[in-house]
C-alpha cells in the first residue's frame, strides 16, 4: 500500500477572470520507504503543493490520503492530530527553541504531545546524524548545517508516517547542503522513513531515490511508483 497519493489534486488561486492554476490534477503515489523529491523552478507549485500534502491548506477539488486516511474528509480537530501524529516537517528554517539545548528541542514535541520518549531510538538518531558531542549544546552555538540536522532528528524522532522537507538545506552553502541532503538520506533509509523533499536544486533533487518533476501546476515526470 502506498502511504502517500494523491488523486486529481487542484488548487486554483483568485478569481475565475484571474485564475492561477498552482496544481492541476496532480496524480502522484509514494511508497513506504522511498526517499522522493520534488523538483521544479520557482512558480511550479512545489510549495502548494507540499502545504496539500500536509493537510495545510483546503485543496479546490481531488484528494490527498496519507497511511490510508483522507486528510479532506476529516473534521479540523481531527487532521490536527493526525498532521501531528503521522507528519513531520522540515523547513529551510530551522525552528528550534533557543532556550532549550539539542537534545530538549528532539524530544520536545513528543512530550508536548504527551508521549513517552523512546530513548533508545532517539539516541541512534543522534548518533546517525552525527550530533552525539551537541547534544547538551544550545542552538546558537551550532552552525547552520548543525542546526539542520536537530532539526532533521526532531522529525524523526516522533517516528511520523511521512516527513515533508521544505528546501531543507536552502540556507546552507552547497557544500553543507549536499553532506546534510547525504545524512538525512542515509539516516531515512536506516530508520525506514519515508521522506518526500521539495527543491528547485537539481543536484540535490538527485540524490533522491526519485524525482517527481513539476511544471506550471503539473507532474511531467516521476509521478507513478515503477512497481
Ligand atoms: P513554488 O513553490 O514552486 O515556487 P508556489 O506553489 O509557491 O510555487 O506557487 C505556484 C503558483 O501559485 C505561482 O504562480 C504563485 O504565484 C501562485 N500562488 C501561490 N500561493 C498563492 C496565493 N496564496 N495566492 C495567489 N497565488 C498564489
Ligand atoms: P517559496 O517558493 O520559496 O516557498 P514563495 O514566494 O513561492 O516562496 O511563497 C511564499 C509564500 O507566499 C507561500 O506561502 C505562498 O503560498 C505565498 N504566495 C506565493 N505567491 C503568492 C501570490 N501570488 N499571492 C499570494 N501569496 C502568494
Amino acid at each position: 500500500m502506498s502511504i502517500l497519493k494523491t488523486t486529481h489534486l487542484r488548487k486554483y488561486y483568485g478569481e475565475e477572470t484571474n485564475q492561477v492554476k498552482a496544481l492541476d490534477d496532480v496524480n502522484l503515489t509514494v511508497e513506504q520507504g522511498e526517499f522522493v523529491s520534488i523538483v521544479g523552478t520557482s512558480g511550479s507549485g512545489k510549495s502548494t503543493l507540499l502545504h496539500m500534502l500536509g493537510g495545510l491548506d483546503l485543496p479546490t477539488s481531488g484528494g490527498v490520503t496519507v497511511d490510508g486516511k483522507e486528510l479532506y474528509s476529516m473534521k479540523e480537530d481531527e487532521l490536527t492530530i493526525f498532521r501531528r501524529r503521522k507528519i513531520g516537517f522540515v523547513f529551510q528554517s530551522y525552528n528550534l527553541v533557543p532556550v532549550l539545548n539539542v537534545l530538549e528541542n528532539i524530544v520536545l514535541p513528543m512530550e508536548l504531545d504527551g508521549n513517552r520518549t523512546d530513548t533508545g531510538y532517539v539516541r541512534q538518531i543522534i548518533e546517525t546524524l552525527g550530533l552525539q558531542e551537541k547534544k547538551n549544546s544550545m542552538p546558537n552555538q551550532l552552525s547552520g548545517g548543525q542546526q539542520q540536522r536537530v532539526a532533521i532528528a526532531r522529525a524523526l524522532a516522533a517516528k511520523p508516517a511521512i516527513i515533508l522537507a521544505d528546501e531543507p538545506t536552502g540556507n546552507l552553502d552547497s557544500r553543507t547542503s549536499l553532506d546534510v541532503m547525504g545524512l538525512l538520506k542515509t539516516t531515512g533509509r536506516k530508520f525506514g522513513q519515508t521522506i518526500v523533499m521539495i527543491t528547485h536544486n537539481e543536484e540535490l533533487a538527485q540524490m533522491a531515490g526519485r524525482i517527481i518533476r513539476i511544471e506550471d501546476g503539473r507532474i511531467t515526470g516521476g509521478g507513478e511508483t515503477d512497481a
